[in-house]
């Protein structure tokens, strides 16, 4: 029997709540198994009045990070010593790096969503129409606007918060941003190269909705995104294929986050592949 060099795991996990039905768990420490790499990832369920003990825990405890879920990616943002500049765009943190006691905010939802995208096309210079205006719609847009799109369409049933998501773009990138109102069957605009479902529609349980759009003005070739991990074919994505378009699925922005997460914590890249398997295991 061999004694091993340390008893000490390196800690990592999520703070939300809730939490017990994250899956994320499931796919990072799967990375961390087939790289032998001596680190937890855990599920925490904090309160918000718990939030701020819950991250001066983690310093005091040395994690190298924890991700932030419902209800804290905003209320986590005080805590912090720094927040990177893409994050502050979005106006929210779900992934906070702890480097020599210091917290550092990061958001990878739209970062693990441009790394996914990018199998297909690369963003740059295209016309992306983006349905909803949410959390992960915010974090897509700002990452779609640095990645150089040449205009983003926003459309999204609150009409007002469309347009507010519209005129951050405007107002804090380069990039050119409109909203436009969510009418039945809404019509594809002419020369859009990327469609983003970024609204909750289509999520287990709900798998034969699909958002309200005229599925004739989709053309072969274009490119149609679901952030909607589970199921990872959404009914949105079966009427894509079924026109002809490449279609992006949500469990690979899922995955791709948790990779751009583990770089910041343990400094290595992750097996995409591993981690994808683990997590279509549980959505199968
Ligand atoms: P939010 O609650 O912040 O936003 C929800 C969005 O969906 C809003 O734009 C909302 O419109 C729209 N919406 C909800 N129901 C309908 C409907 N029936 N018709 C039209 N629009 C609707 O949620 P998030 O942005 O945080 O999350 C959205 C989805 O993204 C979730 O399903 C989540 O699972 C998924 N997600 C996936 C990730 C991944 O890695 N794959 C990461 C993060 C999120 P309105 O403003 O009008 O209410």
């Amino acid at each position: 029997m061999t004694t091993p060099e340390s008893f000490l795991s390196q800690l990592t996990g999520l703070f939300a709540s809730p939490t017990a039905e994250n899956p994320t768990v499931a796919m990072i420490e799967a990375a961390y198994r087939h790289h032998g790499i001596d680190a937890r990832y855990i599920n925490c369920e904090v309160a918000p009045q718990d939030l701020e003990a819950a991250v001066r825990g983690a310093v005091a405890m040395g994690w190298a990070g924890f991700n932030c879920s419902l209800p804290h990616k905003q209320a986590v943002i005080p805590y912090l010593d720094e927040v990177a500049d893409s994050a502050k765009l979005i106006g929210a943190v779900n992934c906070v790096v702890i480097r020599d006691g210091r917290l550092i905010g990061e958001n990878t939802d739209g970062q693990g969503f441009i790394t996914s995208l990018r199998q297909a096309i690369d963003p740059q210079g295209q016309k992306v129409l983006v349905l909803g205006a949410g959390g992960a719609a915010r974090a897509i847009a700002v990452e779609l606007a640095l990645a150089g799109a040449a205009q983003l369409i926003i459309v999204n049933r609150n009409a007002q918060r469309g347009e507010d998501l519209a005129q951050l773009i405007r107002d804090r990138t380069s990039v050119d941003a409109i909203s436009m109102p969510w009418g039945a069957q809404f019509a594809v605009p002419q020369h859009v190269g990327i469609i983003v479902n970024a609204t909750s529609i289509g999520l287990f349980p709900n798998v034969t909705e699909k958002p309200d759009i005229d599925y004739d003005t989709l053309t072969a070739g274009m490119v149609v995104a679901d952030v909607i991990p589970n199921p990872p074919r959404t009914a949105f994505l079966k009427a894509a294929e079924a026109r002809g378009c490449v279609a992006i699925d949500g469990l690979g922005m899922l995955v791709n986050q948790a990779v751009i997460g583990i770089r910041h914590w343990n400094g290595f890249n992750a097996n995409v592949d591993v981690m994808r398997s683990a997590l279509s295991e549980l959505f199968s």
